[in-house]
């Protein structure tokens, strides 16, 4: 078991990204299994293929993806943008807005916002849970219905800096 809360820069360190796949699709699984949902094999099959890395992809390298997967079939883009759809209303995934692509949920089911650092050089990103609290209560305080907060932190990655170094 990856403690993801633990280190979440996961994303940007050397590790057995298979085990890091394997968990987050059970995590993923269990989540739609508790909350009676359907994984179809459709949006398993998307999940599959963003957890191919720690980068955010976009929706149409999703669809040229699960094309080149599944040759028999031609699958149109509404397909997958409902697909991404059911995936990103039960937090399995997030939309990277700077980036105009989505990431899998490092912790499926999560309350608090997701908010993410994302590296310039690797382009990986890595979801934090520290959350902006101060930013949110001050947002109450002002008596501001909050609906949606993003954070995005660009930058560049530890491993990225030693090996530009
Ligand atoms: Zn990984
Ligand atoms: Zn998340
Ligand atoms: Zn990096």
């Amino acid at each position: 078991m990856i403690d993801k809360t633990k280190f979440p820069d996961i994303a940007f360190r050397k590790h057995d990204h298979r085990r890091c796949q394997r968990q987050l699709l059970t995590e993923a699984s269990q989540l739609c299994a508790t909350r009676k949902l359907r994984l179809t094999p459709r949006r398993r099959q998307v999940l599959e293929i963003m957890l191919a890395s720690h980068q955010p992809m976009g929706a149409y390298d999703i669809l040229a993806r699960l094309n080149r997967a599944d040759s028999a079939e031609r699958i149109a883009p509404p397909i997958v943008y409902r697909a991404l759809e059911f995936l990103m209303a039960e937090g399995l995934i997030h939309r990277i807005e700077s980036r105009n692509a989505f990431i899998t949920c490092a912790h499926p089911g999560h309350e608090s916002a997701a908010q993410f650092l994302i590296c310039r050089d690797c382009e990986r990103v890595a979801e934090v849970e520290t959350s902006a609290q101060s930013l949110l209560a001050e947002a109450d305080n002002l008596g501001f219905a909050v609906d949606h907060s993003v954070v995005e932190i660009t930058g560049v990655c530890a491993e990225c800096q030693k090996h530009a170094g």
